[in-house]
């Protein structure tokens, strides 16, 4: 190429000379031969020259913004194409320049995109993490993660099927994709867990945003195999900072620790990571795995003492052979072993074969066992009693509904509490009312590492923490209620209000009033 240049370069000069040899007269004086050989000479170096200058402008045009494109490619745009013309050698170098892009690009989207839902994948979201960190800690911009959680997605799996579960993800996926700003970006994180970028962004604009997805996410509706419009929800939690103070572990950290706020909360709601005190001295740590371990013995051991509670309430009518429901739940696991189903899911079938029929324990001995047809007043007492169950079971184990409110009695008003450092109400109010009781319990009651104190005593330092440790409003409550004399020990207190017996144990069905005895309300509410 240079050469050719070089010798273009040349032609209009080669072309000068000629012109003014010509017309000086310069040749003449060689004679006719030596003008013969001039001419000759220079005509061909002229036919040389510019020979050359056509092929470098035609080389430097055409290759020139083949090898533009390939620049542009190695620099990663990899929507580059260039005009592939004719068979020759440059459309075969144009074509080939073609079949690496797309190839490049096609190894490349499946090496940083999910398949299932169509973002980043999670190798490609923590690279963008650490890069995104870098930059804000470089030039001492605000940046802000948001940890993105399915609400009971399991169920939908369990519900729907998982085809209808791969549907939500990606639908899910796709809806916040579409609503984030050109700079962010979304990944899937694990399974149904991703986690947003959101650069130049600091926590409380970050919670706009995400409360804004939030809603889009709920208002979204699925069409799966048996619900035409199955919605779902998320819980979101936010960490940001700003500038050096950045760290890619703390931020994955603490926005995890949000979002499982968000959850304990009630879930379908947006939660930012609260910064702990510095001298707090409980990490907010998950628990350890020795601890998770005796967590599950003694609830196997709770769900063990109410199942066997509830299954001798069904007791077998006269005219039953046994157990019905041991052997069915028998059948039952046998089938499930052979289907290959999860454990959880045989574990879970077991204690529904055992308690299915629970809700017979509502229905008379004389219609379980009519030996002839039934009247319809009969007929409505016995199709009651899967809902029936359903009741029993829902207030069996409804205790579950206090765990908000025990999971946060060491939050403290201020923020610094654990185990996830809430504040003021976004402490369940239970939570706020059982700090108050147990602190006034523990001051004035001795303690192997502390004497106890009086009741005033305790009421002054309530006082003296009301802000801070306490929720202020619940403090005087507290203090108005226990002004004059300290609080007494009420009997009812431990046990349920009402008496523990079964006062109709069975519905009567000649009586209409009867058949409702369990209010509709109550079921279709539960
Ligand atoms: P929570 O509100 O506490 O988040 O409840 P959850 O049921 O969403 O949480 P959990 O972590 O117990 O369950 C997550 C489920 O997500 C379990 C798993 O079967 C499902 N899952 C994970 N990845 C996929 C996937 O690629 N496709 C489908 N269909 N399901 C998935
Ligand atoms: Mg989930
Ligand atoms: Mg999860």
């Amino acid at each position: 190429m240079r050469l050719l240049a070089g010798l273009g370069f040349l032609s209009p000069f080669v072309l000068a000379a000629l012109g003014l040899g010509m017309q000086s007269g310069f040749f003449a004086r060689y004679g006719e031969d030596g003008v013969h050989l001039a001419l000759v000479g220079l005509g061909a170096l002229t036919g040389l020259t510019t020979t050359s200058l056509v092929i470098w402008l035609y080389m430097r045009l055409w290759f020139g913004r083949l090898i533009r494109a390939t620049e542009k490619i190695a620099e990663g745009n990899l929507d580059v194409r260039v005009m592939e013309r004719g068979g020759g050698l440059d459309g075969r170098l144009a074509k080939a320049i073609n079949g690496i892009a797309s190839l490049v690009a096609e190894r490349t989207e499946s090496a940083t995109v999910d398949k299932l839902t169509g973002v980043a994948n999670r190798q490609q979201l923590l690279a963008g993490l650490f890069s995104e960190v870098e930059r804000a800690s470089r030039y001492n911009r605000p940046f802000s993660v948001a940890f993105v959680d399915i609400d009971h997605f399991k169920q939908v799996n369990d519900t729907y099927g998982h085809a209808a579960g791969d549907i939500v993800l990606r639908g899910v996926a796709q809806t916040i994709a579409n609503n984030l700003r050109s700079t962010d970006l979304i990944g899937r994180y694990g399974g149904e867990e991703f986690m947003l970028l959101l650069s130049e962004t600091t926590a409380e604009d970050a919670a706009v945003l995400s409360e804004k997805l939030r809603n889009m996410v709920q208002r979204q509706r699925f069409n799966v195999d048996g619900n035409p419009a199955l919605n779902v929800t998320v819980s979101i939690g936010i960490a940001g900072g700003q500038g050096p103070a950045l760290r890619v572990d703390s931020l994955a950290r603490d926005a995890d620790a949000a979002m499982y706020s968000a959850k304990s909360l009630g879930r379908n709601q947006v939660y930012v990571f609260a910064e702990p005190d510095d001298d707090a001295r409980i990490p907010r740590a998950p628990i350890s795995p020795a601890g998770r371990e005796i967590a599950r013995q003694v609830g196997r051991i709770a769900r063990e003492a109410a199942q066997s509670a509830l299954t001798a309430l069904i007791t077998p009518g006269p005219h039953s052979n046994g157990q019905p429901s041991a052997m069915i739940a028998s059948i039952a696991i046998r089938m499930a072993r052979h289907l290959d189903l999860p454990e959880a899911e045989t574990e879970r079938l077991r204690v529904a074969s055992l308690l299915h029929d629970v809700g017979k324990v509502a229905v008379p001995d004389e219609i379980l066992e009519k030996p002839t047809a039934l009247t319809s007043a009969e007929w409505r007492t016995v199709v009651q009693h899967p809902r029936i169950g359903q009741v029993i079971i829902e207030q069996a184990t409804s205790f579950k509904d206090a765990v908000p409110i025990f999971l946060h009695h060491h939050e403290r008003y201020g923020g610094h509490g654990y185990p996830f450092g809430l504040r003021g109400n976004d402490i369940p109010l239970g939570a706020r009312i059982i700090a108050i009781a147990d602190a006034y319990d523990a001051m004035t009651h001795d303690r192997p590492y502390k004497r106890a104190v009086s009741h005033d005593m305790a009421i002054k330092e309530l006082r003296r923490h009301a802000g801070t440790q306490f929720d202020p409003e619940l403090v005087n409550v507290f203090c108005e209620l226990f002004a004059s004399s300290p609080p007494q020990m009420d009997p009812a207190a431990i046990a349920p209000q009402t008496p523990l017996t079964l006062h109709h144990r069975r519905l009567r069905p000649d009586d209409d009033e009867n058949v409702a005895y369990f209010d509709e309300g109550e079921v279709a509410a539960s």
